[in-house]
């Protein structure tokens, strides 16, 4: 299964569509090395991320710690730190660094309240590319004021030699977010398809089926049911800052236990991983975040495959994309339901003075977790 330790809510970005930064934790109360270590070996992919992982002062230790237990280990940071990665990357040059951009500089630092952001991240990657990374990217959260930039984004990333990894605007406990709404759901779809095509024109299996990954992200944005059904709790959990292990990002019913005081087969056998497991079978949400969908898509049968439906998909497009003859996004996407959505603006915090506060006596998940409900549709 797949795995994402949220190991701080600290953050220094103060993006629009995620409040982590005004909610940070103390790095008192963040999961410890003795925690992580309690983890077995054997993981796909391990996830670090924030909140800011750069910003613990033990994330080096943190890496030693959980590479050895996952095929993949994956650092998802805000890259305004990249010098802090050299040395985890010296050490281990095939751990997967995806840096967020949401743009070109000034979309970017906008949208992410970044002031030096985007040259720092963009110098910051090569700067790791020359210390060895093997496996380095960006990481675009899809919404109305950058999807005109999505496609420049994947051409100046494809140019450079680096990934781009794709989400649109989601709800969920770990944004502290519950009204991130599309303006206008079907001029973002539409600009997505350009991406699907670029990637199927590609040579790169791996970009064939990021495609795939975009029509999902496609039907999330208008507000579709999911493309294939989630695998919370069986395929993927997520740790918060404070032990506690989730079935995933967004719903908080879904806890399975606490690594702190239980051991990692006792919460995944525990009454409440069975219960929340039923809940996720039972789910009407429409996430699709990388973790979301990646695990939704491979084959519960063979290894590192992919499920029949999204194989027969990539195989038929990228077939027809190589004959020139485009993709039938109608007979995939019904554009003519398109669901309803209140009008909430996100305005940027470039430049205000909007600060994060420490909350103290946060001692369970309904005060951590003050807006209990998050909703995707
Ligand atoms: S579909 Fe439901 S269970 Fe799956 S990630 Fe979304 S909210 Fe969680």
């Amino acid at each position: 299964m797949d795995l994402t330790i949220i190991s701080t809510f600290r953050c220094n970005s103060r993006c629009q569509m995620c409040y982590i930064w005004q909610n940070p934790t103390d790095p008192k109360e963040e999961i410890s090395l003795k925690t992580i270590d309690k983890l077995p070996d054997g993981f796909d992919n391990l996830n670090v991320s924030g909140g800011e992982p750069t910003l613990r002062k033990d994330l080096a230790e943190i890496i030693e710690i959980v590479h050895p237990k996952a095929r993949i280990t994956e650092i998802s940071s805000n890259g305004q730190h990249p010098e802090r990665l050299v040395p985890i990357i010296r050490r281990f040059p095939d751990v997967k660094v995806r840096f967020s951009l949401e743009g070109d500089e000034e979309t970017n630092n906008r949208i992410r309240g970044e002031r030096d952001g985007y040259r720092r991240k963009t110098e910051g990657l090569r700067m790791l590319r020359e210390a060895g990374g093997t496996d380095l990217g960006y990481a675009v959260v899809i919404q109305d004021e950058n999807v005109e930039q999505l496609l420049p984004l994947y051409e100046m990333a494809t140019n450079e030699g680096f990934e781009l990894a794709t989400s649109a605007l989601h709800n969920a406990w770990q944004f502290y977010k519950n009204d991130n709404y599309f303006y206008d759901r079907h001029s973002v779809a539409r600009e997505v398809e350009s991406l699907i095509e670029a990637m199927l024109s590609s040579w790169s299996i791996k970009k064939w089926f990021r495609a795939y990954l975009n029509l999902g992200l496609i039907e999330k944005i208008l507000g579709h049911d999911r493309l294939i059904p989630c695998t919370a709790v069986k395929e993927f959990a997520f740790i918060d800052p404070w032990s506690d292990v989730w079935g995933c990002n967004v719903r908080t019913d879904l806890p399975m236990g606490n690594l702190e005081k239980q051991s990692w087969n006792e919460i995944m056998s525990s009454e409440a991983a069975r219960q929340s497991a039923g809940k996720v079978r039972a789910c009407k949400q429409n996430c699709w975040m990388v973790t979301t969908a990646r695990t939704a898509i491979r084959s519960t049968l063979v290894p590192g495959a992919p499920k029949r439906g999204p194989a027969y998909w990539v195989v038929a497009n990228k077939l027809r994309t190589f004959l020139g003859l485009g993709i039938p996004f109608h007979r995939y996407v019904d554009y003519g339901t398109i669901a309803e959505s209140p009008r909430v603006n996100r305005s940027s915090f470039l430049g205000t003075k909007d600060k994060g506060k420490l909350l103290r006596g946060r001692d369970d998940p309904a005060k951590r977790y003050p807006l209990r409900v998050f909703q995707n549709q």
